[in-house]
């Protein structure tokens, strides 16, 4: 059985042309599909336009709907989790990702020792310019310091086989990054590129604000190079201090000591200071993280499922 674990936040328009698609594409596989919809605290019609869903076809919807916004990474934890299929797709509601590219996904997987098959777009077009930068900084930055490889441009779209899955479910914590996840869990995937797509209706839920602590929580999520780098800056600015004190000892030594120069302390007490500050927050951050780790939250609560509407009928 194949699942398709579809995260929907405001998908009201898209989720009619989703279906449609992925069904006309499915039809034609020999495998049973089942749909697992997370609605993520939709603020439009998007539990109605499901539970219609679920009338139309029970035996191959289930949906999730939580009791608030818990963001994408938690729809996905909460559909794998539901998932019983033996292999198990991601999909996004707003058909950016290009359902066509399955029988492809699949027979790779079953014919191959390829674990996963995941997809990547070719190229950023229609992406603002300084979105794309900094998307491409940000990959470049986490690959060159942190321990787990992010590959650029690859998306949540993937085809994975069941112990792949069970051991990111295994990962139940509560800072979860997706892009991260799918990759330290290792096993062999391969990725399939194709060009990107715009989303059919709707609008996305990703502003450059959201995207931004996103990265920032990609990076601190995945590794500790900032801590690190806070301890090199710290050793090389004492090196740098001791120097300059033995220079300025000696000199005063040598030629008395006229009383000048305060500018430039103002300018080095502010410049440490503020990498002090700097060095601070990132060390914050983690603590931040713990701190939400320890709490041991769920990841997502859910307010109703199919379950509740079959009880309702009966
Ligand atoms: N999504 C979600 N919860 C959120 C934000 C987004 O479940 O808080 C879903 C959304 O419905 C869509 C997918 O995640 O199916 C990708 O979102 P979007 O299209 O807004 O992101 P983009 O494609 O622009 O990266
Ligand atoms: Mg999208």
């Amino acid at each position: 059985m194949l699942s398709i674990v579809v995260p929907c936040f405001n998908e009201q328009e898209s989720l009619p042309y989703f279906v449609k698609e992925v069904e006309e594409v499915t039809s034609t596989l020999a495998h049973s599909v089942e749909y697992i919809f997370v609605n993520d605290g939709s603020k439009d019609h998007t539990l109605e336009s499901l539970r219609e869903l679920y009338e139309k076809m029970p035996d191959r919807v289930r949906y999730i709907s939580f009791s608030k916004n818990f963001g994408k990474e938690s729809a996905l934890y909460a559909g794998l989790q539901a998932a019983r299929g033996d292999l198990i797709t991601l999909m996004d509601a707003d058909l950016q990702d290009p359902p066509e590219l399955l029988p492809q996904m699949i027979e790779r997987i079953e014919t191959s020792d390829v674990d996963c098959v995941g997809t990547r777009r070719q190229d950023r077009n229609g992406e603002p310019a300084i979105r794309s930068f900094f998307a491409r900084l940000f990959y470049k930055l986490v690959n060159k310091f942190g321990d787990t490889e992010m590959i650029d441009g690859a998306r949540d779209f993937r085809l994975m086989t069941r112990p792949m899955v069970d051991s990111i479910l295994a990962m139940s914590e509560y800072n979860r990054f997706s892009k991260g996840i799918f990759s330290w869990v290792g096993f062999n995937t391969e990725y399939i590129s194709y060009e990107n797509r715009e989303r059919v209706a709707g609008d996305t839920s990703w502003s450059f604000w959201s995207l931004f602590k996103y990265s920032i929580d990609g990076i601190v999520n995945f590794s500790d190079a900032p801590l690190t780098l806070a301890a090199l800056v710290g050793a090389f600015s004492c090196i740098v201090a001791v120097l300059a004190l033995i220079f300025i000892i000696i000199r005063a030594l040598l030629f008395g000591d006229p009383t000048s120069g305060w500018p430039s302390l103002v300018s080095i007490i502010l410049l440490m200071g503020g990498i002090q500050l700097l060095f601070l927050g990132i060390i914050g951050k983690y603590i931040g993280k713990i701190f939400l780790e320890t709490k041991k939250r769920p990841i997502y609560i859910v307010k109703e499922t199919e379950e509740d509407l079959k009880k309702e009928e009966k």
